[in-house]
């Protein structure tokens, strides 16, 4: 079976980890977890980075120091891996969410700029925070969010954890990286994202203060290293050694996981030149991390027979998130449309992008995919589409 994405871990990775071993630092003490976060401050351009347990811990703490509370208005991307929302529903706030818009499947931020807009004007509740995600690591459009953080003093909070590694190519951002832009930003490192430390996460921040608090936060909020005093309800969020070595190996080879995924998405895309695809989008701006690539098949196609079908050839493959919307937690929430966040979910198919993928395999998968969608060898029949 070809799988969806699995980690790569042939560098320093077991060297690292014999380190952790033989000088019994396992636990959340140890040199890893420091050189882990220094290497990574810098590989993203952020000031400062504290290490946490997972995606969700970092995304978490980053919402309660940008203030969020029961009665906090988040607004999120309605397409999104349903982690995002559950770390708002931690701190109490409540959810809008936004719609995707269809040139990048990322939050409308437009559609958002313009309704703040508007309920300012009539002197409703706007959001406090956004948390904007860079879904499938391809960068969101964020001017019109940080123009909206200039007027209101919204804290931007970004949910990079797709994203390590992508960024602005031209404009006011360029060489910028996704996860330093905003107030916070969030990454994980679960076994299938860009790199892995078995389970883990950062959070990166420009603020010292926040950086602090941070950490503070991650450690039961303990004020002293001498006695067993705590001044807040914190949480046992810490990356441990272990963890953290696996990191700063999978850090090394991080350039070279990017340009692989990369190679990845530009074979993919030549493959289906011409087949009525769609591929994952790239703006002109954008440099994304290439994460998981993932297309639109013909809206008559069944996605799920596609999955069995593709599961039948030996290939794993996987369809996308269904809105927020749609989930049973989030139903009710209040939110800007969501038909384009539906119709991605409706057709949206993912493929495996797994940094060691052989272009043997690439070309297998590509080719078993146009046989099972377009039998007719890229055209549609007159005869399927209805
Ligand atoms: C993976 C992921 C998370 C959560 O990260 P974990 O390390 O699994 O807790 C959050 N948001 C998005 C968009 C993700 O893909």
């Amino acid at each position: 079976m070809i799988p969806l994405l699995e980690p790569t871990l042939d560098g320093n990775e077991a060297r690292y980890l014999q380190e952790c071993i033989d000088s019994g630092y396992v636990s959340s003490v140890g040199p890893f977890v420091e050189r882990f976060e220094r290497e990574f401050a810098k590989a993203v351009g952020a000031q400062h980075a504290v290490a946490c347990a997972s995606g969700t811990a970092a995304l978490h703490v980053a919402l309660r120091l940008a203030g969020a509370q029961p009665g906090t208005l988040v607004a999120v991307s309605d397409f999104t891996f349903i982690a995002s929302a559950n770390a708002i529903s931690y701190t109490g706030a409540d959810l809008l969410l936004v719609d995707s818009e269809p040139s990048t499947w990322n939050m409308n931020t437009e559609m958002l700029h313009d309704y703040v807009m508007s309920r300012a004007r009539n002197g409703d509740q706007i959001p406090a925070i956004i948390l904007v995600v860079h879904v499938l690591g391809h960068p969101a459009a964020v001017e019109p969010l940080l123009e909206l953080k200039e007027k209101f003093d919204i804290k931007i909070v970004e949910d990079a954890a797709e994203a390590l590694g992508a960024g602005w190519n031209s404009g006011r951002l360029a060489d910028r990286q996704t996860g330093a832009i905003g107030d916070l930003g969030c990454f994980s490192f679960n076994g299938n994202k860009m790199i892995t430390t078995g389970g883990g996460g950062m959070l990166v921040t420009r603020d010292a203060q926040m950086s602090a608090r941070a950490r503070h936060l991650t450690t039961q909020a303990r004020t002293s290293s001498a006695g067993y005093w705590h001044d807040d309800i914190g949480y046992n969020y810490r990356l441990t050694n272990i963890a953290a070595a696996l990191g700063l190996a999978q850090m090394e080879r991080l350039s070279n996981i990017l340009e692989r995924k990369k190679e990845i998405a530009k074979r993919y895309n030549e493959y289906f030149r011409g087949a009525e695809l769609v591929p994952m989008p790239k703006a002109a701006w954008a440099d994304p991390s290439y994460w998981l690539y993932s297309l639109l098949v013909p809206e008559h196609y069944s996605c799920r027979k596609l999955g069995a079908e593709m599961a039948g050839y030996g290939i794993s493959t996987r369809r996308l998130w269904p809105p927020l919307h749609k989930q049973l937690p989030y139903a009710n929430c209040r939110r800007l449309d969501g038909i384009v966040a539906e119709g991605i979910y409706n057709r949206g198919v993912s493929l495996p992008s797994s940094a060691h993928l052989t272009k043997y395999d690439q070309l297998t998968i590509a080719t078993k995919l146009k046989s099972v969608l377009l039998p007719t060898g890229g055209r549609i029949t007159s005869e399927r589409a209805q």
